[in-house]
């Protein structure tokens, strides 16, 4: 029996030519980033004043600066507000309305604090220790 050689040929895989039209625009892609991130600074230490939102005396005055930063590195300021700010509840107004908020009394308490005692009925201070457990007699 004769088989026929069988010829495979390799295959060969035609890419279509790819054009040359690509205009060499070099895309340099760096992040520039820039924004405007606002820097709290707390102004002057007055009397207390109490938060209208969370009732704790933690409002301060507080200046607020808005900085151009570009690259992460602040320039230049370009807007400054006057606000108080409140450091628990991050309650915040700007003092242009001229609204204050409540100085807070000596002896001012959170409303929640006043109605809860804050000392608890003194618990009994002796221990009730239980009674030495006696082994009745040892065996051998
Ligand atoms: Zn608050």
């Amino acid at each position: 029996m004769c088989r026929p050689s069988q010829h495979q040929p390799g295959i060969v895989v035609v890419l279509p030519e790819q054009t040359d039209s690509y205009t060499g625009i070099m895309a340099i892609c760096i992040p520039l980033s820039f924004g405007c991130p606002t820097k709290i600074k707390q102004e002057e230490v007055g009397p207390a004043r109490i938060c209208p939102n969370c009732h704790n005396q933690t409002v301060i005055s507080a200046r607020a600066r808005t900085w151009f930063e570009f690259c992460f590195v602040p320039l230049f300021p370009f807007s400054t507000d006057h606000l108080w700010l409140c450091s628990i509840c991050n309650w915040q107004v700007e003092r242009k309305g001229g609204y204050e908020p409540q100085i807070a009394p000596p002896g001012y308490r959170h409303p929640a604090q006043a109605q809860t005692p804050g000392y608890g009925p003194p618990q009994g201070g002796y221990m009730v220790q239980p009674p030495p457990q006696s082994h009745g007699g040892s065996k051998m």
